[in-house]
């Protein structure tokens, strides 16, 4: 520590500052900068005019061709920004710091910008003295590439972040490079206010001990700009929490915070490529967010075909699912029911007469079979074809469903056979909705080719489920037997029991 600052003196410190620095700011502190005060410093005490005027027509289209008309166009802050930067820029070269000075340099004047945009945005009084202090924050390394080169060499490879490099300047140096920086710019007499944030420029608001608040406010300003140098130089992954912070700070929207750092880098940019130094090596924000938005643009195309893809995988898996469904249903339905009349076939009624067998014994409940044959209908498939055959399967099956209630379940059992099974029903029911269907049937009039009446009747046997009958199929040979008594009795009628042979009407 003490090493460092012996080290330090003046002649030193002076190495590093130039004189017309130093003077711009007793000249700003002690009144206010005017034009004329201005000029004649810049002009006549330091003839800094041909320069000036090189940077700035370097950069306007239109020739300017006096500092006084440069001062009128940009302002005294602005012309004085880049003396300080050029006057910087000479003494750097002049004491042969080429190879260390272009990245070092770089940052300090981006520093130097965003502190001034930070502290403007702030509304700070001297938002120029936060520029001077951004310039000058690192001014310490340029300090040590010439008395420490080693160390320096090894400072700037410690990758990681200004963190664990100011814990190597601690164990080295006794301090960090903010405070040699500090020391520097006390040897030359630079007053606290930019001193101050020059030595802070790496702690938080909270952590900076000075009972000055103007000056803590430039320190605020000062750390925000030197973070956001490391965010765009060293650390993107800083980028959020210097968002968090400086919005805290400025409490200001996104949108402003993204066209105040638009304007810091825009300006930066300015600043760099008219000093003519170098082609300028920013690695930073216009790379990085042009690396960040397209691969960005990247994810999201990505993310964009993923999901269409997807959702056409889904649309083709419903539509599939659907097919599937249906091709289900459908073979469900080939299962269990007749193709020519869509009614339910023998296998289902067989089902669903076991199930009512079952149910009956157990609840003592009763149920009723009709077992129903067209009559003659080999006749009608001779007579006019099988065609028409099919027709009329297809009519007195409408007639039938018309005609029985909605609980009792039709099926066709055979070629012109079927039978209705009316579930909670006795003896009456059946003999009722048996001939009730019959009377439909026979007052029906079936016609072949319009003109042709065709005469259609059926038979039917009833067979009640009573507790000597000890299965479906033998309920199934009861109705059928009844069935046949009704054929044998000359058809069109209904015959329910055994001991008769009459049909009920
Ligand atoms: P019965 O009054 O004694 O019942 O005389 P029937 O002619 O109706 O009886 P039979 O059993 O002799 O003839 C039944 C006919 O039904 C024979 C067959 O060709 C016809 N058939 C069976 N299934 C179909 C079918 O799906 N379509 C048509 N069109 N005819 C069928
Ligand atoms: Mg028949
Ligand atoms: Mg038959």
């Amino acid at each position: 520590m003490t090493e460092i600052s012996n080290l330090i003196t003046k002649s030193v410190a002076d190495n590093f500052i130039p004189r017309i620095l130093k003077e711009f700011i007793e000249l700003t502190n002690s009144k206010q900068m005017d034009k004329e005060t201005f000029i004649n410093l810049v002009r006549v005490k330091y003839s800094y005019e041909n320069q000036i005027l090189q940077y700035f027509n370097k950069c306007e289209k239109t020739k300017i061709t006096s500092i006084e008309a440069t001062v009128d166009k940009f302002g005294i802050e602005l012309c004085a920004f880049i003396i300080f930067n050029i006057s910087l820029m000479e003494k750097l070269n002049s004491n042969s710091m080429r190879d260390c000075f272009i990245q070092m340099f770089e940052k300090g004047i981006f520093t130097a910008v965003a502190s001034y945009y930070i502290a403007k945005q702030a509304n700070l009084r001297s938002p120029w003295k936060a520029y001077l202090a951004g310039l000058y924050s690192n001014i310490s390394y340029f300090f040590l590439y010439m008395y420490y080169t080693d160390d320096l060499e090894h400072i700037m490879s410690i990758e990681m972040n200004s963190i664990s490099r100011m814990n190597y300047e601690w164990e080295k140096f006794g301090m960090t490079h903010s405070d040699i920086s500090w020391l520097i710019l006390g040897k030359t007499g630079i007053p606290e206010d930019i001193r101050g944030p020059v030595k802070n420029h790496h702690l938080k608001r909270s952590q900076v001990s000075c009972d000055n608040e103007n000056i803590k406010e430039i320190c605020a300003s000062v750390y925000l700009g030197s973070m956001l140098t490391t965010v765009f130089y060293e650390n993107f992954s800083l980028a959020i929490e210097f968002k968090n912070e400086i919005q805290e700070h400025l409490n200001i929207e996104v949108t402003e915070l993204d066209n105040l750092i638009s304007t810091i880098l825009y300006e930066f940019k300015i600043k760099l490529n008219l000093l003519d130094v170098y082609d300028f090596t920013i690695p930073g924000y216009f790379s990085i967010i042009e690396i960040f938005q397209d691969k960005l643009s990247t994810v999201e195309n990505e993310l964009e075909k993923i999901s269409s893809e997807l959702n056409k995988e889904k649309k083709q898996r419903l539509k599939f699912q659907k097919v599937l469904e249906s091709y289900n249903k459908k073979l469900v339905g080939i299962a269990i029911k007749d193709p020519l009349t869509g009614i339910y076939n023998r296998r289902y009624l067989t089902e669903r007469l076991n199930d009512e067998f079952i149910k009956a014994k157990k609840y003592n409940s009763s149920f009723v079979v009709i077992t129903g044959d067209i009559d003659h209908f080999k006749n009608i498939n001779d007579t006019y074809g099988h065609g028409y055959g099919d027709e009329v399967l297809v009519k007195i099956v409408e007639l039938m469903q018309s005609t029985i209630r909605k609980a009792d379940l039709l099926a066709r059992v055979g070629g012109e056979e079927f039978v209705i099974l009316c579930n909670q029903s006795n003896d009456y029911d059946g003999i009722l909705i048996a001939e009730k269907v019959r009377k439909t049937i026979e007052k029906t009039t079936f016609t072949y080719d319009r003109n042709t009446i065709v005469p259609v009747t059926m038979s039917f046997g009833v067979a009640n489920f009573s507790k000597n009958i000890s299965s479906v199929q033998e309920l199934l040979e009861l109705s059928d037997n009844r069935l046949y008594l009704a054929k044998k009795n000359g058809r069109n009628r209904v015959v329910y029991s055994d001991s008769t042979n009459e049909a009920l009407m």
